[in-house]
């Protein structure tokens, strides 16, 4: 598959039936396998035979919707996990425990923002916030001698930056560490971040793959380009014998192709068990055969819906990469030459109130804490999600209290356009 171009792996990777099998993946329903010996169940457990033995640990299914995901980002290897939370934190705990810091841009999803900055603080891991505008400079002193990675969104849910990564992937390979990179709202048909210089690619399924707001899901991706063995004192969970596998060293035994999902599989995956249902993966896999189809629509509405946005006097200010002028309008063309996503964010005219009567009107776009569906969808952080906070404290990260984030979907984009005059009273 590696020969063919996004669309055709979308549609086709991951998943090749032999004579008389099924076109469609099967779904193996089925927690557990058979064996004929205790040898053969031996030599799985010991990491000396490839197969399933449990499905906490590994499903054929998930394996051929993980293998697709693999081909489209142009990685090594993948694993699915039961969501996009899941997916951050195994990346992230797979190379750091407790007295280990990373570095990670600021402008990060809420939820992935709280399990770093609380919960994962609470295992003794410390974070450094940067800016993702920060200069080389700023970026490079916020590493420290214990860092053991770097982490950022493609476009940050919900801020919608747009991340400089190669600058991200040089400052964590001058120090030894590599770039993880949440690609959860470019999809890889938008952008590939490891040709950019990425290590590791997580995604929550659950948005634009999924695409049908049908199933929360996470996938991470390896590269197996990052040298493991290069910075073995960094990383000795990796690179030194792993006493509940038999003394097996990753590193050595999986190469860098494959050492970071064995690992995360056979540790997080068995001690934590946050796997990805098959039939879940299932729905996931008729996501990603027209992922390339949808992300083209999803774009061309986001854009046709934030120019109309942008042209009416009732709305104060517009976010969207795509459109001209845009903070992040230069990234955005050479990272995500094809279009950013569906979502736009923006400020009505008349701060909180006129917000909320404005979303009241709305007929066809639902209020949801949901985006990257093919339904359009809206959300008033201020309303919703951030609804502890007060005007000065929404302000303070960079939420005010008139913004409406957007999620636009594959409807005719006209309707769209109708629906949003309707609601502003035109
Ligand atoms: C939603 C989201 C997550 C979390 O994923 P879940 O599937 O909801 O657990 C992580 N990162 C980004 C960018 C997201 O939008």
């Amino acid at each position: 598959m590696s020969d063919y171009r996004i669309e055709t792996k979308c549609v086709q990777g991951g998943y090749t039936p032999g004579n008389g099998e099924p076109r469609q993946i099967p779904i193996v329903q089925s927690t557990t396998f058979k064996y004929a010996t205790s040898e053969d169940m031996g030599k799985l457990f010991d990491l000396e035979a490839n197969g399933y033995f449990y499905t906490r640990l590994q499903n054929p299914t998930n394996d051929y919707v993980a293998a697709k995901i693999a081909e489209l980002e142009g990685g090594t290897a993948a694993m699915l996990t039961s969501s996009g939370q899941a997916a951050s934190f195994y990346a992230i705990f797979n190379i750091a425990s407790c007295g280990d810091h990373v570095v990670s841009s600021s402008t990060i999803y809420g939820g992935t923002y709280n399990l770093f900055a609380v919960t994962m603080k609470r295992m003794g891991i410390d974070f450094t916030f940067v800016s993702p505008d920060c200069t080389e400079e700023e970026l490079n002193a916020a590493f420290r001698p214990n860092t053991k990675a770097v982490f950022g969104e493609t476009i940050a849910n919900p801020a919608l930056t747009v991340l400089d990564i190669e600058k991200f992937a040089k400052a964590a390979h001058d120090h030894g560490v590599p770039l993880i990179i949440d690609n959860t709202f470019a999809t890889p048909y938008g952008c590939r971040p490891f040709e950019w210089g990425a290590d590791i690619v997580t995604h929550s399924t659950t948005k634009y793959m999924d695409g049908h707001g049908a199933a929360v899901g996470g996938c991470i991706v390896d590269s197996g380009k990052f040298d493991w063995m290069a910075h073995a004192d960094k990383f000795p969970g990796l690179c030194t014998p792993d006493d509940s596998y038999h003394g097996v060293t990753y590193a050595e035994r999986f190469g860098n192709e494959g050492a970071f999902i064995t690992k995360a599989t056979a540790q997080l995956m068995r001690d934590f068990g946050s796997i990805q249902s098959p039939q879940n993966a299932f729905y996931l896999n008729l996501g990603l055969e027209s992922l390339h189809v949808r992300m083209k629509r999803h774009c061309e509405n986001g854009l046709a819906v934030a120019k109309y946005l942008q042209s009416n006097d009732k709305i104060e200010w517009v976010t969207y990469a795509d459109l001209p002028g845009d903070k992040y309008h230069e990234l955005a063309k050479k990272y995500l030459p094809n279009g950013t996503c569906g979502v736009v964010s923006f400020g009505v005219k008349g701060g909180r109130k006129a917000a909320e009567e404005f979303m009241k009107k709305l007929k066809l776009i639902a209020i949801e804490t949901h985006v990257a569906d093919a339904r359009s969808c809206c959300l008033h952080p201020a309303n919703a999600t951030h609804r502890q906070m007060n005007d000065d404290e929404l302000i303070a990260c960079g939420i005010t209290n008139n913004l409406v984030r957007l999620s636009c979907g594959l409807e005719n984009a006209e309707d769209l356009i109708a629906d949003l005059k309707q609601a502003l009273g035109e």
